[in-house]
């Protein structure tokens, strides 16, 4: 049985309003003492305010509907979730790039991207603009339906990196995360993208995984992750792959619920502040990356988007006001979940951030 769990704006959830998100982050701890303010660290490492290094990625959200509906999901989405990005927004997007040629890279995103009626349509004409494009596939989504079935060579006939979470090489941690089922549909899908070449090697079609701990803990280091999950999914089921990604869980939206649930907030909060890095600061993806919302209103980051932190004023605030000079030119929105980026070798939508 597949979760059918309701978003948390789906059950009225107090954790649905960004607003109230915000307030959680900026309690004091049970004992009275504020959490070091993470403006703050970075002042002390100089690099407040934290500004950009000039954008190369823009990572759109596509819309929040979700064929799964994670434990750990930041987006907080699921099947009840409508917010679904237009192909008129999409064409704002397109029009943006046109004027941006340092942008290299659109990394797509939701939601499950795909389940947008005009996903397809949007790829193919950033393809046509020669941009390389990410897609973030939860993987479930290619058996989900019939019509997702040829997902796998569409992502072929348009060269789409394909990043794909996969919490664990076994069922049972997999599924408690993500699912009833899931792990056992991950897996054929997998097979199916490494059938039309993704992953092998040799191959430039790249399929890379995303790793994120189950718990209330910081993933451990990225090359020795990918190495066991390199030699079980091959020996368990002949998958092959590129890179793993491991990305610390941000307590935001359903992760944030997760660690309110168990008890592990505060806990959480002072191991990721224990863990800062200031190498990991320097390197944070929001420095080289603009997120767009479903909407087409900008944010610095994904999570800034969940938790309805727009860029700052000085900036275009939505795509159709798009100048890369201004954002460029920007003072980057930060709050104390930054510290799920700049723990340890840090993490970001590409994984560690310190080599
Ligand atoms: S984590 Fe990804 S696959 Fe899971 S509910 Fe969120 S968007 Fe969907
Ligand atoms: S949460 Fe977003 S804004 Fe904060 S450091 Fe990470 S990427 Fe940057």
């Amino acid at each position: 049985m597949v979760f059918t769990t309701k978003s948390l704006k789906g059950q009225h959830h107090e954790l649905a309003d960004p607003f109230y998100q915000l307030n959680v982050l900026q309690q004091p701890s049970s004992h009275g003492d504020q959490f070091p303010a993470f403006a703050a660290r970075l002042r002390e490492h100089d690099l407040f305010p934290l500004t950009p290094t000039g954008t190369t990625i823009l990572q759109v959200n596509v819309g929040k509907m979700c064929n799964q509906t994670c434990k750990h999901c930041h987006v907080d989405a699921g099947p009840d979730r409508k917010e679904i990005m237009t192909r008129e927004t999409m064409q704002l997007c397109l029009d943006a790039l046109l004027h941006a040629p340092q942008i290299t890279t659109v990394d797509l995103t939701g939601g499950a991207p795909e389940m947008n009626p005009d996903f397809r349509w949007f790829v193919e004409e950033l393809s046509k603009l020669g941009r390389q494009v990410i897609v973030r596939c939860n993987l479930t989504i290619i058996l989900a339906n019939k019509k997702y079935h040829s997902l796998p060579e569409f992502f072929k006939e348009h060269g789409v990196h394909v990043i794909s979470s996969l919490p664990y090489f076994m069922a049972s941690r997999t599924d408690a995360q993500r699912g009833d089922g899931v792990f056992d549909k991950s897996i054929k899908a997998l097979q199916m993208l490494n059938a039309v070449g993704y992953g092998k090697e040799g191959s430039s079609f790249q399929l890379d995984l995303v790793y994120n701990p189950s718990g209330a803990f910081l993933p451990s280091s990225q090359k020795s992750l990918e190495g066991e999950f390199k030699r079980r999914l091959k020996s368990g089921y002949n998958i092959e792959f590129n890179n793993l990604f491991c990305i610390t869980n941000l307590p935001v939206s359903r992760y944030l619920d997760y660690l309110m649930q168990s008890g592990n907030y505060e806990s959480y909060m002072h191991k990721l502040i224990e863990a800062f890095n200031p190498a990991a600061a320097a390197g944070v993806m929001c420095r080289n990356t603009v997120s767009v919302g479903w909407d087409g209103y900008l944010y610095d980051c994904d999570f800034n988007q969940m938790l309805d932190l727009k860029v700052a004023q000085s900036a275009p605030q939505h795509i159709k006001d798009f100048s890369l000079e201004e954002l460029d030119a920007r003072q980057i929105i930060l709050n104390q979940h930054c510290y799920g980026c700049t723990a340890g070798a840090g993490s970001s939508c590409g994984g560690e951030t310190v080599k």
